[in-house]
C-alpha cells in the first residue's frame, strides 16, 4: 500500500475502462488524482468512488485533442493538489477496421489526433508542469503513454490505428531521451495491452470489426481469446498494475522502454 504516497497524478481517458482502473489503483495508492474525460457522468462517479474509498480526486471534463484543454487539466492538478508527478495519456479510441483503400482520409486524420496527437498534447503540457515539481536526485515524476500490441505488430485493417500507436511508441522514447539528456528527474515509458475485456473491446466485438472478421460477437470473442497464449482475454486492472508500477520509484532504473502486457499476444 501507498506506492505513490505524495504524488499527484493525472489520467486521461477516466471513465471507463483501463483510465477508470488505472485512477482507482493510483488512488489507492496514495496518490492525489485528477480524472479527465469526454464522459462527465462516468469520470465524476469514478472520482466519486475514489472519495468514497477514502482517497482523493478531482474529475475534469476534457478533450484530449484540444491544447487549451491540457493547460486547464495540468493547472487543475496544480490548483487543487499543489503539484503534477505522474501523467497516463490514456484517452483513446478504436477505429472501425478496413482495408487502407477504403479508408477515408477525414477517418485517418482523426484516428491519429485522438490515438496519436493526444499524447503529443499530455507530454509537451506534462512536462513543462511535472519538472516544476521534480528534481534529479530527488521527487521523480512519470509519464506513462498507451500504446498497444498493435504499437508492436501489424494487423490488416487497423493502418490507422496500427500508425498511432506505433507513433506512440516511437514518440515515447524520442521524450524519454530529451527528459533524460535534459536532467529533468522525469521517466518516460509506453504500455502495450492485449485484448483487455473494456468497453472498447466490447464496442468493436458487437460492431464485428475485430481481426477484420465478420462474425458474430461470441465466436469473434473465442477467436480473439485464440491469439492469447495465456488463454483468455486481459482485466483492467492488469494493465492498471503495470502502470502503477511505472508511476511509482519502483521503477526508477526505467525509461523510454516498452512495457508489454498481452497474455503472450507478440510472443509466439
Ligand atoms: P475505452 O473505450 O473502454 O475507454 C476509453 C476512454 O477514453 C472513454 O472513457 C472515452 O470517453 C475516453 N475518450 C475517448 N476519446 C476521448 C477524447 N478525445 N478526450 C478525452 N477522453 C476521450 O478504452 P480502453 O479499452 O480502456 O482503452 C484505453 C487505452 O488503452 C486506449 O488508448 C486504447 O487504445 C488502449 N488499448 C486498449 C486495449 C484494449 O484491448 N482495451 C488494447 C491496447 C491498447
Amino acid at each position: 500500500m501507498a506506492r505513490l504516497n505524495g504524488k499527484v497524478a493525472l489520467v486521461t481517458g477516466a471513465a471507463k475502462g483501463i483510465g477508470a482502473a488505472t485512477a482507482k489503483v493510483l488512488a489507492r495508492e496514495g496518490a492525489k488524482v485528477v480524472c479527465t474525460d469526454l464522459d462527465e457522468t462516468g469520470g465524476l462517479a469514478v472520482a466519486d468512488e475514489i472519495a468514497n474509498a477514502g482517497g482523493e480526486a478531482a474529475f475534469m471534463r476534457q478533450d484530449v485533442v484540444d491544447e487549451a484543454q491540457w493547460e486547464a487539466a495540468v493547472k487543475l492538478a496544480e490548483d487543487r493538489f499543489g503539484a503534477l508527478h505522474v501523467l497516463v495519456n490514456n484517452a483513446g479510441i478504436a477505429p472501425e477496421g478496413g482495408p487502407i483503400e477504403e479508408k477515408t482520409l477525414a477517418s485517418w486524420r482523426r484516428t491519429i489526433e485522438v490515438d496519436l496527437d493526444s499524447v503529443f498534447l499530455g507530454c509537451k503540457h506534462g512536462i513543462r508542469t511535472i519538472k516544476k515539481y521534480t528534481s534529479k536526485g530527488g521527487v521523480g515524476g512519470s509519464i506513462i503513454n498507451l500504446s498497444s500490441i498493435l504499437g508492436l505488430v501489424g494487423q490488416p485493417n487497423a493502418s490507422d490505428y496500427n500508425a498511432a500507436k506505433g507513433g506512440v511508441r516511437l514518440m515515447t522514447k524520442s521524450v524519454a531521451l530529451e527528459c533524460a539528456d535534459a536532467g529533468y528527474n522525469i521517466r518516460v515509458n509506453s504500455v502495450h495491452p492485449g485484448y483487455i475485456d473494456t468497453p472498447m473491446v466490447k464496442d468493436a466485438l458487437n460492431r464485428g470489426v475485430v481481426q477484420g472478421q465478420a462474425v458474430g460477437p461470441n465466436e469473434m470473442r473465442e477467436l480473439l481469446i485464440m491469439l492469447h497464449p495465456i488463454g483468455r482475454l486481459g482485466i483492467d486492472t492488469e494493465i492498471a498494475n503495470a502502470i502503477l508500477f511505472l508511476a511509482s520509484d519502483e521503477s526508477s532504473f526505467m525509461t523510454g522502454t516498452e512495457v508489454v502486457v498481452d497474455g503472450g499476444y507478440t510472443t509466439r
